[in-house]
């Protein structure tokens, strides 16, 4: 077999080199297979012969297992049982046998860049842990569905005048009408009457790149989790100033809770999609309890809340101090949008469209831009990135400053490839719905108890149902590395994977035509 290239090291637990090939499946040039005849085959046909020669099916099972993953991690070892009661110990799983000796586990990434199988796990789960805490399911009452609950974006202030496409109706209106001879300090107009065409790259870049304050958007972006936090914090004590009462009595009537999700504009200035919700405050032993909230409370009353919250919130940045500003007080934008989510009559916001839109952010967060995927280590690799100038400007502003001892607070250099931000893509309070954590759990517990077989009863090694509890389970597993031995391999498994979304569309499809 053809030497793996050397990789990458890998990014789980750092031990092994990973033997890393075949990153990125589908970028494939695959040569014209009918046309080969009688050969020389290339390197990759000879590769794809030797997977389909050794012990193939077992081999298409473990990839189906995992998912598809386009960059499965690899691992060997064994799981035993010992029994409680005797100590007798029976190994029930090795990889000693399987193809390669290796198990073939999915690498759970939520990038679509890095692995498209995965990352569709991950939206999925996304969306269902959204829509959950809009119309129940998952173990929430569906009553929910009554409470009070808006779709709120917060923006970060301007930093810039930029291209925008401004439409008003089906009319497009110039980008930035000004004085045409009006210049900046730059000697550049201040203005822009194009009409801008979706899709057009300009968008979201500065009218006069010398204007733009880069500095002050990236320690913003820097800044935006704790001004969120802030805002988080302030929520509750408008609501109790709106309807007159003490924080305290308000605390023990309700609560509010929310889950956001983090997006690049086109500028690079991070903004906040949060769905707020209001429930009755948890009773005293159950704290993730969901009820709605008592009479009095209403969904007008928590609109005027969020945008007084939006308004008196701020952070005090003692660094925008050391960058000579003299206004060290950080802010949400004046932009604010506010809508009612209330499930789906005609012309509303409906659970499915708010829980779909926050699920496609989830898998594009950083890749929209082009932005790097892990932190900047070499100055080098800023000028080769596949971004936009003004991209790349906001990782430069993030590296220099984050190499000034007085800013380190802000840790703008390992946050540079987040062109300042270092915050989560998805947070959300504890009794939101359920957890990405407990919707993985829920999947891998229904593979067992289908690989159980008709009684969906898993056996323990000694043929006792295995939740009886009779016996201890031992894991031992060693990393060997990640990805597909060779790109042969990992063409395959691409190629069943590209078959198994056929047959999940072609499922759909007749689903729809049944109901
Ligand atoms: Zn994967
Ligand atoms: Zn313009
Ligand atoms: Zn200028």
């Amino acid at each position: 077999m053809r030497e793996p290239k050397p990789g990458r090291k890998p990014g789980i637990g750092g031990t092994a080199a990973g033997r890393i090939v075949a990153e990125d499946p589908a970028s494939y040039e695959l040569p014209d297979f009918s046309a080969l005849g009688e050969g020389p085959y290339p390197p990759i046909l000879l590769e794809a012969f030797e997977r389909a020669g050794d012990n193939f099916a077992r081999w298409g099972e473990q990839v189906a297992h995992a998912g598809y993953c386009c960059r499965p991690i690899r691992i060997k070892g064994h799981v035993e049982q010992v029994d409680r009661a005797t100590g007798e110990v029976r190994t029930t799983y090795t990889t000693k046998g399987e193809p390669d000796d290796t198990l073939l586990v999915a690498c759970g990434t939520r990038r679509a860049s890095k692995c498209r199988s995965c990352s569709t796990w991950y939206q999925w789960d996304a969306f269902h842990l959204v829509r959950a805490g809009l119309q129940g399911g998952k173990g929430l009452d569906a009553s929910v569905v009554d409470h009070p609950k808006l779709f709120v974006t917060l923006t970060a202030p301007s930093f810039g005048a930029v291209h925008v496409r401004r439409v008003k109706g089906s009319k497009v209106l110039p980008c930035r009408p000004r004085d045409k001879d009006k210049r900046c300090p730059h000697g550049r107009p201040v203005g822009c009457s194009v009409r801008h065409a979706e899709g057009e790259p300009t968008l979201g870049t500065p009218i006069c790149p010398d204007c733009f304050d880069y500095d002050g958007q990236v320690v913003w972006n820097a800044m935006a989790p704790k001004l969120w936090a802030r805002f988080r914090t302030y929520l509750p004590r408008e609501l109790a100033a709106a309807v007159g009462m003490s924080h305290k009595r308000l605390d023990a009537l309700v609560k509010i809770r929310m889950v956001k999700v983090g997006e690049y504009q086109r500028r690079g200035a991070i903004h906040f999609h949060a769905i707020v919700r209001l429930d009755a405050a948890p009773p005293e032993g159950d704290p993730n309890a969901v009820a709605p909230p008592p009479p009095g409370f209403s969904l007008g009353q928590l609109e005027v809340v969020v945008r007084a919250a939006r308004e008196s919130v701020y952070v005090e940045c003692a660094e925008l101090a050391v960058l000579g500003r003299t206004d060290t007080r950080l802010r949400w934008g004046g932009e604010i949008d506010v809508r009612a989510i209330r499930g789906g009559g005609p012309g509303e916001l409906s659970n499915e469209a708010v829980a779909a839109y926050v699920a496609k952010y989830a898998t594009k967060f950083s890749e929209a831009l082009g932005l790097p995927q892990r932190p900047v280590e070499d100055d080098d690799d800023i000028d080769a990135l596949e971004a936009p100038e003004h991209v790349k400007r906001l990782v430069w502003a993030a590296v220099v400053l984050g190499g000034r001892d007085e800013l380190a607070g802000l840790k703008l250099r390992e946050h540079a490839h987040g062109l300042g931000f270092g915050g989560h893509f998805l947070t959300k309070s504890r009794a939101y719905s359920t957890t990405m954590g407990a919707l993985r759990r829920v999947r891998r517990e229904h593979v067992r108890r289908q690989l159980a077989g008709d009684q969906g009863v898993v056996l323990d090694a000694w043929g006792r149902p295995e939740d009886d509890g009779l016996v201890e389970i031992r894991k031992s597993w060693r990393y060997t590395g990640w990805g597909y031995l060779s790109h042969g391999e990992a063409w395959m498994a691409s190629t069943a994977a590209a078959r198994a979304r056929e047959r999940r569309q072609l499922a759909r499809e007749e689903l729809d035509c049944a109901a």
